[in-house]
């Protein structure tokens, strides 16, 4: 663990009026409704924004439009100010070069000075329950992890417990977001400046400190444009199922899962093109659906593999691949097998399993050990590390961490040598997918 000090730079207050005008955009970007092709949505609103909430631990999540300049709702009209002194960022996990792996960054809110190591331990808690889950579990090799400690000038949050509470929070959170009690949502703005404290930020946590149950999801289209990560989810420190809120909005940043949930009275999926996530298709013969690798097999969630009608919020039309998942309600705890491989392709879209010291850029001369490193995968996972040279593999190679192209029957200039590794884990079907979960370094030998 290592612990730097970033020198904070306080914001001026004219920094809201921009903030306001990112929210206009952001309703400029999607002025189609809440939810495509209800039939009862009107026009949203000036300055809103989506966000997905979650009634109660167990329950099915919901989508909601809400102001998105006022995330607090009890605090209309009152610009949250800067921290009063400056967060540390702390190293939780480094696996490795951020331009290699998922940063996920963790930041606290309603968190005073004093509070911190409060902070910090919850912010361990909620990551080992979510690093159970798989594939989050064999894959956390391909994360780095980084804590911001936002502090706050008062201990908790606004609308903990009751609307009418107001507290002055790094962060802006707020429960009772436009008037719904377990809608926890919080500065956006805020967010953005604190996680560009960190080296790299693609997925962003807040942990909200208070007992009470709650949390949103802001997916990447509903973020301000120009935010650097993929997505925010806010999770309250003290309820021991929160991290599952966490654990299904990364299903959507990074497994681009849509929701398997469906609303009464939303009827029929109202569109003829197949959708885009992996886990919904318009099939209702399995053998059809974009799952069929998997149909038939006995799953994670307790169902077997097939096609069950609803989600995306239809109840008819549309078929998700088992009963249950982690997508459709938080009673569940897991990820369908459709979903933990939709997963694992977003981890390696975003992540490296294979990277070296050495840099493949300039040519390397024929002496110099290549060393490569393996992200730290484990159970699911099943790397692979294969050598060749000119594209011909030099079998006895495999595996090596370190080889210089001489040994590897290197002889004269210009030849070149490239270590690939592919994971082949059980846990991936789709030959698309597999073919993308592979990578590999090229160096020319001078
Ligand atoms: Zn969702």
């Amino acid at each position: 663990m290592s612990e730097v000090a970033v020198p904070f730079r306080a914001r001026p207050h004219h920094r809201w009026a921009r903030t306001a005008a990112l929210a206009l955009a952001v309703v400029a970007a999607w002025a189609g409704g809440a939810v495509p092709g209800r039939a009862d949505a009107a026009v949203p609103p000036e300055r809103t924004q989506r966000v997905e909430y979650f009634p109660g631990p167990g329950a099915e999540p919901r989508q909601v439009t809400v102001p998105a300049d006022a995330p607090a709702a009890g605090t209309a009209g009152r610009a949250p100010g800067p921290a009063p002194s400056g967060p540390a960022v702390r190293r939780f996990q480094r696996t490795g070069p951020v331009s290699g792996r998922l940063d996920l960054v963790v930041m606290g809110d309603g968190y005073t000075a004093d509070e911190q190591g409060e902070f910090a331990a919850d912010a361990e808690e909620k990551l080992d329950a979510i690093f159970r889950i798989e594939p989050y579990r064999s894959y956390r090799g391909l994360f780095n992890i980084w804590l911001v400690g936002a502090v706050s000038p008062e201990s908790g949050v606004s609308g903990d417990p009751t609307a009418d509470v107001v507290r002055r929070s790094a962060l802006g959170s707020s429960f009772f977001c436009d008037g719904i009690e377990r809608l926890l949502c919080v500065d956006t703005g805020a967010v953005t400046r604190y996680a560009a404290l960190a080296p790299d930020a693609d997925i962003v946590f807040v942990v909200a400190h208070s007992a009470k149950y709650g949390g949103a999801g802001y997916s990447a289209p509903d973020l301000p444009p120009g935010s650097p990560f993929h997505g925010v989810a806010t999770m309250s420190s003290g309820n021991d199922r929160s991290y599952l809120i966490g654990a299904h909005e990364l299903g959507h940043s990074i497994g681009g899962l849509a929701d398997e949930y469906q609303y009464p009275g939303y009827g029929a999926y109202p569109w003829a093109e197949e959708p885009a996530a992996a886990n919904l298709t318009l099939h209702r013969d399995p053998a059809e659906a974009k799952w069929a690798r998997w149909a038939g097999v006995q799953d994670p969630t307790g169902s077997v593999v097939g096609t069950y009608e609803g989600g995306g919020y239809y109840e008819t039309g549309i078929h998700r691949p088992t009963d249950t998942s982690l997508m459709r309600t938080l009673a569940s705890t897991e990820f369908n097998v459709v979903g933990r491989e939709a997963m694992i392709a977003g981890f390696y879209a975003d992540a490296d399993a294979l990277t070296s010291p050495v840099p493949t850029a300039e040519p390397v001369r024929a002496a110099r050990p290549l060393t490569v490193r393996l992200a730290p995968l484990t159970g699911l996972a099943d790397l692979r590390l294969t050598w060749s040279v000119d594209g011909r593999p030099v079998p006895w190679a495999a595996g090596l961490r370190s080889v210089t192209p001489r040994a590897l029957g290197v002889r004269g200039h210009g030849h070149r040598v490239t270590a690939a590794v592919t994971d082949r884990t059980a846990a991936l079907r789709d030959p698309a997918v597999r073919a993308r979960a592979a990578d590999s370094l090229t160096w020319t030998v001078r």
